[in-house]
């Protein structure tokens, strides 16, 4: 099994500006705190988002476009590199005004409120690349 060890680095707690686009935006705090590889959690609320489900079988992602007012009522992510660029990639559990729950992997959502918490972990920096076994870009471990 390829891995990689890490140790922890400077902690971050920060607000996503309101009707910003929240992978943008924690993609943008990283960038400005030159934190290359994460984990971070986000709770909150959004003004809509979109979300997909990965099709195990068509090897593609099956969109899910919630234009509604919703929780975060979990959020969780990491952050490394695909393409040489800083990748945040997170899923969630988003909740509605009656308590449904839809849950994914999360593409975009219009910020309202949301609390971003970022663990730094220094380390080998990882870039995704292609997997063909599975067709989604998964991390490169040197070792
Ligand atoms: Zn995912």
């Amino acid at each position: 099994m390829a891995s990689a060890s890490y140790q922890p680095g400077r902690t971050f707690l920060f607000f996503p500006q309101y009707n910003l686009e929240l992978v943008r935006s924690i993609v943008n705090f990283a960038k400005e705190k030159k934190v290359k590889m994460a984990v971070f959690t986000v709770i909150g609320a959004v003004k809509g988002a979109s979300i997909t489900s990965y099709n195990q079988a068509k090897r593609e992602y099956e969109k899910i476009q919630l234009d509604k007012p919703l929780e975060i009522a979990s959020g969780f992510g990491n952050l490394s590199s695909k393409n040489g660029k800083p990748f945040a990639h997170v899923h969630v559990v988003l909740s509605d005004a009656a308590g449904k729950a839809y849950g994914g992997h999360l593409i975009r959502a219009t910020v309202f409120a949301s609390e971003v918490f970022i663990q730094e972990l220094r380390g080998e920096e990882l870039e995704r690349e292609y997997n063909p076994t599975t067709g989604l870009a998964m991390w490169k471990f040197k070792g």
